[in-house]
Protein backbone atom coordinates (compact mmCIF):
# COMPACT_ATOMS: atom_id res chain seq x y z
CA UNK A 1 0.00 0.00 0.00
CA UNK A 2 1.94 3.54 -1.36
CA UNK A 3 0.02 6.53 0.58
CA UNK A 4 -0.09 9.54 -1.61
CA UNK A 5 -1.26 12.96 -0.67
CA UNK A 6 -3.05 16.13 -2.15
CA UNK A 7 -3.17 19.86 -0.45
CA UNK A 8 -6.60 21.31 -1.22
CA UNK A 9 -8.14 24.49 0.44
CA UNK A 10 -6.32 26.87 2.52
CA UNK A 11 -4.07 24.43 4.23
CA UNK A 12 -6.05 21.10 4.32
CA UNK A 13 -4.31 17.32 3.12
CA UNK A 14 -6.24 15.06 1.38
CA UNK A 15 -4.77 11.03 1.32
CA UNK A 16 -4.62 8.83 -0.84
CA UNK A 17 -4.27 4.94 -0.51
CA UNK A 18 -2.98 2.92 -3.19
CA UNK A 19 -3.08 -0.34 -4.23
CA UNK A 20 -0.91 -0.97 -6.64
CA UNK A 21 -1.78 -4.38 -7.39
CA UNK A 22 -5.48 -4.06 -8.19
CA UNK A 23 -5.00 -0.85 -9.49
CA UNK A 24 -7.43 0.68 -6.65
CA UNK A 25 -7.38 3.66 -4.12
CA UNK A 26 -9.32 4.62 -0.88
CA UNK A 27 -9.27 8.26 -0.08
CA UNK A 28 -8.90 9.46 3.40
CA UNK A 29 -10.72 13.26 4.18
CA UNK A 30 -12.30 14.11 0.79
CA UNK A 31 -12.42 18.01 1.28
CA UNK A 32 -13.18 18.47 -2.20
CA UNK A 33 -14.10 15.58 -4.81
CA UNK A 34 -12.45 17.13 -8.17
CA UNK A 35 -8.25 16.95 -7.29
CA UNK A 36 -9.31 13.57 -6.57
CA UNK A 37 -10.55 12.91 -9.25
CA UNK A 38 -7.91 13.67 -11.56
CA UNK A 39 -5.38 11.78 -9.70
CA UNK A 40 -7.57 8.54 -9.72
CA UNK A 41 -7.95 9.63 -13.89
CA UNK A 42 -4.22 10.22 -14.22
CA UNK A 43 -3.10 7.28 -12.50
CA UNK A 44 -5.74 4.93 -13.97
CA UNK A 45 -6.85 4.43 -10.50
CA UNK A 46 -10.75 2.98 -9.31
CA UNK A 47 -12.05 4.64 -5.90
CA UNK A 48 -13.42 2.00 -3.71
CA UNK A 49 -13.45 3.46 -0.26
CA UNK A 50 -13.80 6.42 1.95
CA UNK A 51 -12.29 6.97 5.44
CA UNK A 52 -13.51 9.91 7.25
CA UNK A 53 -11.91 10.82 10.51
CA UNK A 54 -14.73 13.18 11.62
CA UNK A 55 -18.18 14.94 9.87
CA UNK A 56 -16.54 18.31 9.12
CA UNK A 57 -17.30 19.90 5.92
CA UNK A 58 -13.54 20.27 5.37
CA UNK A 59 -13.06 16.45 5.64
CA UNK A 60 -16.26 14.94 4.01
CA UNK A 61 -17.13 17.40 1.58
CA UNK A 62 -16.20 15.67 -1.74
CA UNK A 63 -18.21 12.25 -0.35
CA UNK A 64 -21.19 13.15 -2.13
CA UNK A 65 -19.43 13.31 -5.49
CA UNK A 66 -17.46 10.58 -5.22
CA UNK A 67 -20.28 8.84 -4.53
CA UNK A 68 -21.80 9.73 -7.65
CA UNK A 69 -19.38 8.72 -9.63
CA UNK A 70 -18.36 5.64 -7.91
CA UNK A 71 -22.20 4.26 -6.76
CA UNK A 72 -20.63 0.85 -5.34
CA UNK A 73 -18.09 2.88 -2.68
CA UNK A 74 -17.82 1.95 0.72
CA UNK A 75 -18.15 4.88 2.98
CA UNK A 76 -16.35 4.31 6.86
CA UNK A 77 -17.19 6.79 9.84
CA UNK A 78 -17.48 6.79 13.21
CA UNK A 79 -20.54 5.24 14.15
CA UNK A 80 -21.53 8.72 16.46
CA UNK A 81 -21.49 10.15 13.19
CA UNK A 82 -24.19 8.46 11.84
CA UNK A 83 -26.35 10.98 10.07
CA UNK A 84 -23.49 13.44 9.90
CA UNK A 85 -21.51 12.56 7.33
CA UNK A 86 -22.89 12.03 3.90
CA UNK A 87 -23.40 8.53 2.62
CA UNK A 88 -21.66 6.79 5.02
CA UNK A 89 -22.30 3.04 4.82
CA UNK A 90 -20.05 1.20 7.45
CA UNK A 91 -20.73 2.47 11.42
CA UNK A 92 -17.30 2.14 12.98
CA UNK A 93 -16.34 1.39 16.88
CA UNK A 94 -13.30 1.41 18.78
CA UNK A 95 -11.02 -1.08 17.66
CA UNK A 96 -12.91 -2.30 15.05
CA UNK A 97 -10.76 -3.05 12.06
CA UNK A 98 -10.57 -2.19 8.18
CA UNK A 99 -8.71 -3.65 5.26
CA UNK A 100 -7.65 -1.95 1.75
CA UNK A 101 -4.68 -2.78 0.11
CA UNK A 102 -3.97 -6.47 1.17
CA UNK A 103 -3.85 -4.30 4.30
CA UNK A 104 -5.19 -4.28 7.35
CA UNK A 105 -6.06 -0.67 10.04
CA UNK A 106 -7.85 -0.61 13.45
CA UNK A 107 -9.64 2.16 14.25
CA UNK A 108 -9.42 4.03 17.33
CA UNK A 109 -12.10 6.21 18.67
CA UNK A 110 -10.05 9.79 19.77
CA UNK A 111 -12.78 11.72 20.59
CA UNK A 112 -11.86 15.87 21.98
CA UNK A 113 -12.24 17.86 18.32
CA UNK A 114 -15.27 16.19 18.01
CA UNK A 115 -17.66 13.87 19.81
CA UNK A 116 -17.55 11.09 16.70
CA UNK A 117 -13.90 11.46 16.16
CA UNK A 118 -11.84 8.61 15.60
CA UNK A 119 -8.49 7.87 13.21
CA UNK A 120 -7.32 4.91 11.25
CA UNK A 121 -4.19 3.08 12.05
CA UNK A 122 -2.24 1.00 9.48
CA UNK A 123 0.86 -1.60 10.76
CA UNK A 124 1.74 -2.82 7.80
CA UNK A 125 3.43 -5.97 6.76
CA UNK A 126 6.69 -4.13 5.94
CA UNK A 127 6.82 -2.66 9.28
CA UNK A 128 5.86 0.85 8.36
CA UNK A 129 3.48 1.90 10.62
CA UNK A 130 0.47 5.22 9.49
CA UNK A 131 -1.44 6.83 11.28
CA UNK A 132 -4.48 9.15 9.54
CA UNK A 133 -5.24 11.14 12.29
CA UNK A 134 -7.61 13.85 10.87
CA UNK A 135 -7.53 16.74 13.33
CA UNK A 136 -6.87 15.55 16.09
CA UNK A 137 -2.87 15.71 16.37
CA UNK A 138 -1.53 18.76 14.34
CA UNK A 139 1.98 19.15 14.19
CA UNK A 140 3.20 20.88 17.80
CA UNK A 141 -0.65 21.04 18.41
CA UNK A 142 -3.91 19.10 18.68
CA UNK A 143 -7.48 20.16 17.45
CA UNK A 144 -9.95 22.90 18.84
CA UNK A 145 -12.45 21.72 21.29
CA UNK A 146 -15.39 21.54 19.25
CA UNK A 147 -17.67 19.35 21.13
CA UNK A 148 -15.48 17.10 23.40
CA UNK A 149 -14.51 17.93 27.31
CA UNK A 150 -10.65 18.56 27.69
CA UNK A 151 -10.63 14.93 29.76
CA UNK A 152 -11.78 13.50 26.32
CA UNK A 153 -9.06 15.06 24.04
CA UNK A 154 -6.25 14.32 27.04
CA UNK A 155 -7.43 10.63 27.34
CA UNK A 156 -7.48 10.18 23.19
CA UNK A 157 -3.57 11.86 23.22
CA UNK A 158 -3.14 10.17 26.24
CA UNK A 159 -4.29 6.92 24.45
CA UNK A 160 -2.16 7.52 21.20
CA UNK A 161 1.27 8.30 22.81
CA UNK A 162 0.97 5.23 24.94
CA UNK A 163 -0.18 2.80 22.13
CA UNK A 164 1.66 3.42 19.21
CA UNK A 165 4.90 2.41 18.15
CA UNK A 166 7.44 5.60 18.16
CA UNK A 167 8.37 5.06 14.35
CA UNK A 168 4.61 5.67 13.41
CA UNK A 169 3.55 7.91 10.53
CA UNK A 170 0.86 10.73 11.68
CA UNK A 171 -0.69 12.32 8.61
CA UNK A 172 -2.63 14.82 9.82
CA UNK A 173 -4.97 16.70 8.21
CA UNK A 174 -3.74 20.54 7.94
CA UNK A 175 0.12 22.10 7.39
CA UNK A 176 -0.07 23.94 10.85
CA UNK A 177 3.21 22.90 11.96
CA UNK A 178 4.93 25.93 11.49
CA UNK A 179 2.35 28.70 13.33
CA UNK A 180 2.02 26.21 16.29
CA UNK A 181 5.75 25.89 16.98
CA UNK A 182 6.04 29.56 16.93
CA UNK A 183 3.40 29.64 19.25
CA UNK A 184 5.25 26.99 21.95
CA UNK A 185 8.04 28.81 21.38
CA UNK A 186 6.47 31.62 23.11
CA UNK A 187 4.86 29.12 25.87
CA UNK A 188 8.05 27.52 26.57
CA UNK A 189 11.54 30.13 25.26
CA UNK A 190 14.30 27.87 26.46
CA UNK A 191 13.62 25.07 25.16
CA UNK A 192 15.94 24.17 22.20
CA UNK A 193 14.48 21.43 20.77
CA UNK A 194 11.37 23.49 19.56
CA UNK A 195 13.76 25.84 18.26
CA UNK A 196 15.35 23.49 16.09
CA UNK A 197 12.42 22.00 15.48
CA UNK A 198 11.41 25.49 13.69
CA UNK A 199 14.39 25.85 11.52
CA UNK A 200 13.48 22.51 10.12
CA UNK A 201 10.19 23.47 9.80
CA UNK A 202 10.84 26.36 7.98
CA UNK A 203 13.58 25.11 5.51
CA UNK A 204 11.27 22.36 4.82
CA UNK A 205 8.49 24.83 3.31
CA UNK A 206 10.90 27.05 2.17
CA UNK A 207 11.78 23.94 -0.43
CA UNK A 208 7.90 24.06 -1.31
CA UNK A 209 7.58 20.98 0.87
CA UNK A 210 5.27 20.41 3.62
CA UNK A 211 5.72 19.28 7.07
CA UNK A 212 3.44 16.09 6.75
CA UNK A 213 3.85 13.06 7.94
CA UNK A 214 5.96 13.81 11.09
CA UNK A 215 6.98 10.82 12.99
CA UNK A 216 5.01 10.27 16.53
CA UNK A 217 8.74 9.53 18.06
CA UNK A 218 9.66 13.34 17.56
CA UNK A 219 6.74 15.02 18.16
CA UNK A 220 6.20 12.89 21.56
CA UNK A 221 9.81 14.33 22.29
CA UNK A 222 8.91 18.07 21.25
CA UNK A 223 5.40 18.98 20.98
CA UNK A 224 3.45 20.53 24.80
CA UNK A 225 0.65 19.01 23.03
CA UNK A 226 2.31 15.61 23.98
CA UNK A 227 4.48 16.48 26.97
CA UNK A 228 2.54 17.09 29.93
CA UNK A 229 4.44 14.82 32.41
CA UNK A 230 7.36 17.16 31.55
CA UNK A 231 9.08 18.83 34.82
CA UNK A 232 9.56 21.58 33.05
CA UNK A 233 7.11 22.60 31.24
CA UNK A 234 4.82 21.39 34.50
CA UNK A 235 7.10 24.23 36.41
CA UNK A 236 6.34 26.56 33.70
CA UNK A 237 2.63 26.14 33.47
CA UNK A 238 2.60 26.21 37.29
CA UNK A 239 0.96 22.83 37.38
CA UNK A 240 1.51 19.04 39.07
CA UNK A 241 -0.22 16.89 36.78
CA UNK A 242 -0.36 15.72 33.38
CA UNK A 243 -4.16 16.69 33.24
CA UNK A 244 -3.96 20.10 34.35
CA UNK A 245 -0.39 20.37 32.42
CA UNK A 246 -1.98 19.45 29.16
CA UNK A 247 -4.96 22.08 29.87
CA UNK A 248 -2.59 24.47 30.54
CA UNK A 249 -1.11 24.27 26.99
CA UNK A 250 -4.45 23.74 25.56
CA UNK A 251 -5.38 27.13 27.16
CA UNK A 252 -1.99 29.48 25.99
CA UNK A 253 -2.73 27.76 22.77
CA UNK A 254 -6.34 29.11 22.36
CA UNK A 255 -5.20 32.61 23.30
CA UNK A 256 -1.82 32.76 21.67
CA UNK A 257 0.72 35.50 21.68
CA UNK A 258 1.39 37.29 19.13
CA UNK A 259 4.07 35.89 16.38
CA UNK A 260 5.73 37.05 13.41
CA UNK A 261 6.51 34.55 10.41
CA UNK A 262 9.74 34.38 9.05
CA UNK A 263 7.92 34.41 5.39
ZN1 LIG B 1 -12.37 19.26 12.06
Amino acid sequence: MKVEMLSVLEDNFIFILIDEIKREAAVVDPAVATPVISFLNKNNLTLTKIFNTHHHFDHVGGNKELKQLFPNIEIYGSIQDRNRIPFQTHFLEHKDKINFGGECAEVFFVPGHTLGHICYFFSLKNGENHLFIGDTIFGGGCGKLFEGSLEQMFNSLLFLRNTLPGNTLIWTAHEYTLENYLILEKLEPDNLLIKEKIQKVISTLKNGLNTVPFLLSEEKAVSSFLRWDDITLQKITNTNNSFDTFCSVRKFRDNPPKIVKPF
